[in-house]
């Protein structure tokens, strides 16, 4: 059920929490689906509810640094200059995990996710609580992350507390980025891009490039997809009537012959590009289209993020045998 976050429904929900149950809550960058990180069986209900793997790991979510030398063992002094740079922000840092922290949050791995949000209904959310929270996006398994609390209640119904904070300010799943022996690389891009990363740590200390061995579990080929066939204009063949079709372009231009058109920018700036594509995905899929084409937006900065969603998002339409 969505409720309006207030100092009431907040302290409800942490309630919630503390008795072992889910609550969704916004963040900054998408809604996420949080339990109890210290506590395996309410995390367990996570993964049930989003019908998640268990090899993909769940990010914890904090609302002060102190919180942080509880949950991870290593303090290379990189990380707190990472953090406190960037948090409360879009940016997860995977870090050698302390013991408190249950297997089921990390998938078995020996690295735990870390991140304070910029929300303040979320860090109000965490401090009442009185615990880290576990949270992965508020959707189920491989479909569109949401960015408003009905996006939520679309694919999670069944939810008791829905904490309704509007819209998300970045709309786009946060950066991740791990800490290695010579230095830092990134397994998911976001808002955090790596020029704003290399003003803290020198460029020749973090890699970008992701072989399919190091990427982040969980970080399948095909993920955050909408329930209607997506195409990359540029990159997959259009079938010839548009007429059932939307078309989302990146700045307004005239485009005929489709159902509907959605513009991501007014301008092309790509960080209101970013907060708008879920949001015009997931009232697309709605309308039952035949299918959806978005064009392709250039890859600097935050379009590199933009692209990485949208090729997940297209993948398993035009691959069979990820169907
Ligand atoms: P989500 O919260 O759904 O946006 O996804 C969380 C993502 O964070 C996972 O799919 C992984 O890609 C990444 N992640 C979380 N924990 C770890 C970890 N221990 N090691 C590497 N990547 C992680
Ligand atoms: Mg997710």
């Amino acid at each position: 059920m969505i409720i309006k976050a207030s100092p009431e429904s907040i302290s409800r929900a942490a309630n919630h929490i503390r008795d072992g149950r889910l609550v969704a809550f916004p963040t900054e960058t998408v809604y996420g689906l949080g339990a109890n990180a210290l506590d395996p069986k309410a995390v367990a209900g996570i993964f049930a509810m989003k019908q998640r793997p268990s090899f993909d790991p769940l990010i914890v979510h904090i609302c002060r640094l102190d919180q942080l030398w509880e949950l991870v063992t290593s303090r290379d002094e990189r990380i707190i200059r990472l953090a406190r740079h960037f948090w409360p922000g879009p940016l997860t840092l995977v870090l050698p995990k302390s013991q408190l922290v249950p297997d089921i949050v990390t998938s078995g791995l020996p690295d735990v996710a870390i991140r304070m949000p910029a929300n303040d209904t979320a860090l109000q959310l965490i401090e009442a609580a009185g615990v880290p929270l576990a949270a992965p996006s508020a959707n189920r398994f491989g479909r569109l992350s949401p960015t408003r609390a009905q996006h939520v209640e679309k694919q999670l119904p069944d939810l008791e507390i829905i904490l309704d904070g509007g819209s998300c300010s970045i709309g786009l799943e946060s950066s991740v980025v791990r800490l290695e022996p010579d230095g830092f690389r990134i397994l998911r891009h976001g808002a955090v891009t790596s020029p704003m990363l290399t003003e803290i740590i020198p460029p020749s200390k973090l890699t970008t490039s992701l072989t399919l061995s190091d990427a982040s579990p969980g970080l399948m080929l095909s993920h955050y997809s909408p329930e209607t066939k997506l195409y990359i204009l540029g990159q997959h063949p259009i079938p010839n009537d548009t007429s059932k079709a939307a078309y989302i372009g990146l700045t307004p231009s005239e485009i005929k012959g489709y159902h509907s058109v959605r513009f991501l920018s007014e301008n092309g700036n790509l960080e209101e590009a970013a907060g708008n594509l879920f949001f015009f995905l997931h009232e697309l899929e709605d309308k039952w289209l035949d299918f959806i084409v978005v064009e392709a937006v250039p890859e600097t900065g935050l379009g590199i993020a933009i692209m990485d969603r949208l090729r997940k998002a297209a993948y398993r339409f035009h691959h069979s045998t990820n169907e």
